[in-house]
C-alpha cells in the first residue's frame, strides 16, 4: 500500500505513519516528493491495516500497489531516478555512456581504451575481470589484478569504472575498486547475490537474464531496491529468440515499456543484444530513439585478437562514429550525449 500525505505535512505527523506503519508488521519506505510525501508499507497483506492508516492526521489517502515490484514501480515514484557515480549519471537529460572492453585483458589495453573512450564522450568504463563464460576452457577474466588496472584507469580519466561481481562472496573485493557492480544476465536470479550487490550500497547495473519476464527483471531488482539502495540500473540486453542471424534478440521496445512501469533508469547493451560489430552502432542509434537512458558497449583496440567477444567489438573508430551518430538523435529528443 502506499500513504499519500497531504501537501504540507509535517515531519511529526510523517513520523507517526511510520510508526503506525511498524506495528502493523509492515515495512515502511519513505519517498520525498517535489509536491507530496509518499510512505510505501511494504510486506504481506494485513487485513484492516489500510482502515488503520487512512485515519492518520494529513494522510490524504491509502492506495493499494498493484504492481508485484513494489519499490521499482511508479505507483510508488512517479519521478524518474537518475543513478550517479562519478561524471557517470543514468537518468537525467544527459545519456551516460559505458564503453570498453568485454574483459580487461591487461594494462596498457585498458589505459588506452580508458583515455579513448573519455576522449569520444564516455563517463562509464566496462570492462570485466570476473567473466561469466560459457565454457571453462575459455579466458576467465583478470581477478583483481584485472580490477587494480580498472582502478588506475579511473585514477587517470577520472571514468567510474562499471565491472561484473559473479558471487556473493566476491563483493566486498570488487567493491573496492568499482564504481558500479553489474551483476550479468546469467545471475539476474541470483538472489543471494542481489542482496549482496544490495548491501554493498554501490549503484548496480543489472542486467536481464535471456529468458527473464519484464515481471522477473522487476522483481530482481526489487531484491537490490528492499536492502535499501536505490541505485539500481535495469539493462536490456537481449534475450534468447528463435532467431539466429543474431547472438540475442534486442528487443527495444522494453525501453518505453520499462518508462512507463518503472522510474528506475534503462540502460541498452547493442554489443550483446546483438553480437555482430556491424549491427551495434545501429542498434546504439536506436536505443538512443527509444528513449534509452544510457548505453553500455564493448569496444577494443584490436577486436581480432579479443579474448572474449571480440566479433562484437567496436574498433576505437566505429565507436568514435557510433557516438556521433547517436549525439545526433539525443540531440533531436532533446537531449544531450
Ligand atoms: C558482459 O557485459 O561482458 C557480459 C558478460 O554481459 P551479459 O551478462 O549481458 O552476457
Ligand atoms: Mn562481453
Amino acid at each position: 500500500m502506499i500513504v499519500v500525505m497531504k501537501p504540507g505535512a509535517t515531519q511529526r505527523q510523517i513520523d507517526h505513519v511510520i510508526e503506525r506503519i511498524e506495528q502493523l508488521g509492515l515495512r515502511s519506505h519513505v519517498i520525498v516528493g517535489t509536491e507530496r510525501t509518499v510512505v510505501a508499507a511494504l510486506g504481506e497483506k494485513r487485513d484492516g491495516a489500510k482502515q488503520a492508516l487512512e485515519t492518520g492526521e494529513a494522510v490524504e489517502k491509502v492506495v493499494p500497489i498493484l504492481a508485484p515490484y513494489k519499490m521499482a514501480s511508479t505507483e510508488v515514484k512517479q519521478e524518474r531516478t537518475c543513478v550517479a557515480a562519478r561524471g557517470l549519471k543514468v537518468g537525467g537529460r544527459r545519456l551516460g555512456v559505458i564503453a570498453g572492453p568485454c574483459s580487461v585483458e591487461s594494462r596498457d589495453q585498458i589505459l588506452e581504451l580508458a583515455h579513448f573512450v573519455k576522449e569520444a564522450g564516455a563517463s562509464g568504463l566496462r570492462g570485466g575481470a570476473f567473466k561469466p563464460r560459457t565454457s571453462p576452457y575459455s579466458f576467465q577474466g583478470l581477478k583483481e589484478k584485472g580490477l587494480q588496472m580498472l582502478a588506475e584507469a579511473r585514477q587517470q580519466t577520472g571514468l567510474a569504472v562499471v565491472t561484473e561481481v559473479m558471487a556473493p562472496e566476491h563483493v566486498p573485493l570488487v567493491a573496492r575498486y568499482a564504481d558500479v557492480l553489474q551483476v550479468g544476465a546469467r545471475n539476474m536470479q541470483n538472489y543471494p547475490l542481489l542482496e549482496a550487490v544490495g548491501e554493498s550500497e554501490l549503484p548496480v547495473l543489472l542486467k536481464r537474464g535471456p529468458s527473464a519476464t519484464m515481471d522477473e527483471f522487476l522483481l530482481a531488482a526489487e531484491y537490490i531496491l528492499k536492502t535499501g539502495n536505490t541505485e539500481v540500473m535495469l539493462c536490456e540486453r537481449g534475450i534468447r529468440t528463435f532467431e539466429d542471424h543474431t547472438r540475442f534478440t534486442l528487443p527495444l521496445a522494453t525501453v518505453p515499456y520499462l518508462h512507463q512501469t518503472t522510474h528506475l533508469p534503462v540502460v541498452v547493451d547493442p554489443s550483446h543484444g546483438t553480437g555482430k560489430a556491424s549491427l551495434v552502432a545501429p542498434m546504439a542509434v536506436a536505443a538512443v530513439a527509444a528513449g534509452a537512458d544510457g548505453i553500455i558497449v564493448e569496444v577494443h583496440p584490436d577486436p581480432e585478437k579479443a579474448l572474449s567477444d571480440g566479433f562484437q567489438a567496436l574498433t576505437p573508430a566505429a565507436f568514435r562514429h557510433m557516438m556521433a551518430d547517436c549525439r545526433k538523435v539525443a540531440a533531436a529528443l532533446g537531449k544531450m550525449m
